[in-house]
Order: structure tokens, then sequence, then C-alpha cells
């Protein structure tokens, strides 16, 4: 299909992205990658009348050290991300993670911010970022504001962005010596997953010191399974150990049922793939 008509802006400073979103409110949409948006588009689930093309704004793209953390600007693309060093050093879980994500067509298009701010929770991007206790810069009409990735993520592809405001930024704290792994399960290559798991984990001597596990496709936002964190921590990183561990990985969460799986399904791959995601994160 055809998308329905719209006018087309694309500002060259954040100033001026800002002040089309307050000027057009909810009549516009911001436009990054298009991976997402634009099938929307030409589905006509959407029919925006202003699209806001953000790629030219030079200072939203780019990833650098800021002390004990990264900061990803937010069109940043996937595959920039993934290959950069310092993202390998500091936050592996993410460059993992996005190793697993679509093709690499969609990977050099779609953006770091995009996805996020999609909010699909099939996504595999937010259960890393959950994980790894993330900040997300936003910039309005109000002026930029920082919110917490446990608030970032509201309901089913909705954030906690208003519609006038504008992802900047997402800040991720280095985990630097920890292990990383995602853990993704899917029936069709390059597609989202039926459940993937998120996990960094940092051992010592064998013994798992502290642990981040983030599931995706478990309810309608990425959800932390901070029971598994706790009850991991101590524990040696042995399969019978982690086994233990990763079966209360599905408790709290309301999973979906569709044509891929119902809830059930569901749980028992969290436990499963929560095992696998750990075990592996521990052999760094
Ligand atoms: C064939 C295919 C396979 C895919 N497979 C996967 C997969 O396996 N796993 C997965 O996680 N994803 C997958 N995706 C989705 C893909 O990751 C996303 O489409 C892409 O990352 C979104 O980024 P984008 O820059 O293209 O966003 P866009 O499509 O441009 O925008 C997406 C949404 O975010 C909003 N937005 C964009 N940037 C900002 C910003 N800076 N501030 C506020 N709002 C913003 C837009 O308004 C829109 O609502 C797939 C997509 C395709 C087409």
């Amino acid at each position: 299909m055809i998308p329905a008509d719209f006018d087309y802006l694309a500002p060259t400073t954040l100033d001026e992205a800002v002040a089309a979103l307050a000027e057009h409110g909810d009549d516009a949409k911001i436009i990054a990658g298009g991976q997402s948006l634009l099938p929307v588009l030409r589905m006509r689930l959407n029919a925006p009348e202003v699209l806001i093309d953000v790629g030219r704004i030079e200072g939203l793209r780019g990833i650098r050290d800021d002390g004990d953390a990264l900061v990803i600007g937010a069109t940043t693309t996937h595959h920039t991300v993934s290959g950069d060093p310092l993202v390998r050093e500091h936050a592996g879980l993410i460059a993992k993670a996005i190793e697993h994500l679509a093709d690499a067509q969609v990977r050099h298009r779609g953006t770091f911010g995009g996805a996020l701010s999609h909010a699909d929770p099939a996504g595999d991007l937010g259960a890393p970022v959950l994980a790894l206790g993330a900040e997300f810069l936003v910039v309005g009409p109000g002026g930029r504001r920082t919110i917490a990735a446990d608030d970032f993520f509201d309901d089913f592809f909705t954030t906690s962005m208003a519609d006038d405001e504008l992802l900047v930024e997402v800040r991720i704290p280095k985990y630097t010596g920890w292990g990383a792994h995602y853990e993704k399960f899917v029936r069709v290559a390059h597609q989202w997953p039926i459940v993937a798991v998120a996990a960094a984990v940092r051992t010592d001597g064998g013994t798992i010191a502290e642990a981040r596990v983030g599931l995706t496709n478990m309810d309608v936002t990425p959800v932390r399974a901070r029971a598994v964190e706790e009850a991991l921590v101590g524990l040696p990183a042995t399969d019978e150990a982690v086994r233990q561990a990763a079966a209360i990985a599905a408790d709290g969460t309301n999973p979906p049922t569709d044509l891929n799986g119902d809830a059930d399904y569901r749980r028992h791959l969290a436990a499963v793939l929560t095992r696998r995601a750990v075990l592996a994160a521990a052999e760094v």
C-alpha cells in the first residue's frame, strides 16, 4: 500500500527538531532509519501529517566514553553500535544482542534510538538496556530530562516520552570485565524472538558475584528478572546451580499467547533460555 500524504521536514539541529515537534504536536512523527515506521505508514496503521527526519542532526549520532558510562547517540545505527570497540569492551551485552537483530540491511539503516523508541516488546534491545540499568536523555519544549530504563518502557509499543519529546542519547554504565550473552529463540532467522534472554554476569573464581538478566517478549514491555539476579549471586557457575535459579525466570511476567506459542510455552522458554544465557555469559 502507499502511505497517506505527509509533509517532510529535515531539521539539521536539535533545536529545530524540538520546535517542529512543538508546532505539530501529535500530528507529527519522528523518522530515523524508517525500518519500523515506514511499514506502519505503508499499512496505514498511522497517518501523521508531518514526518520529522532526525537523520541529519549531527549531534544525535555517535558513541562516546563518558567516564563510568558509554553514551550512544539515538541515530547511531545498529551496525555501528555492535562493531564499536568501546561497546564491545564495556557493554558487550548490547553488541551481542545486536548480532541477533534482523539482517545486515536493517542493521545498517535502523538506529539504536529508533528501536528503543518503538518499544516493541519483542524488540531485541529493550531487555539488554533494562538489564544494564541504562538512562535515556530526552528533550522537548520543556527542556531536557533523564528517564531511568525502569521507567522508560511504559506499555505495549509505548514509552514514557511525551509526543513532543525526542530521544537524544542513551547512557549505559560500563560493565568492563563482565561476561555477556543474548539467547534468542526464533522459528525463522533474522526475525523477532518468540522469547529471548539477555544476561551479563561477573564471576569471581568460578562463583557468580553479580548478575543482570532481562527478558524479551515475556510481557507488554521488556522485563528485568531481579529475582533470578538475586538467586544467582554466590552460586557456582555450574549447570545444576544455574538451572535452579533460572527456574523462576518467568515469575511475575505476563507473556503473550500468539501463533508462535502460548503463555505457558513462553514461561518454559524463559527458564531454559535464562539458564543457557547465564552459563554462556559466565564463560568469560
Ligand atoms: C525485516 C525486518 C526485520 C526486523 N527484525 C528485527 C529483530 O529481529 N529484532 C528487533 O529488535 N527488531 C527487528 N526489526 C526492527 C528494527 O530493529 C527497527 O525497525 C529499527 O531498529 C527501528 O529503528 P529506526 O531507526 O528504523 O526507527 P524508525 O522506523 O525511523 O522509527 C521507529 C519509531 O521510533 C520513533 N523514533 C525514532 N527515532 C526517535 C527518536 N530519536 N526519538 C523519539 N522517537 C523516535 C519513530 O517516531 C517511530 O515511532 C526488524 C525490522 C525489519 C524491517
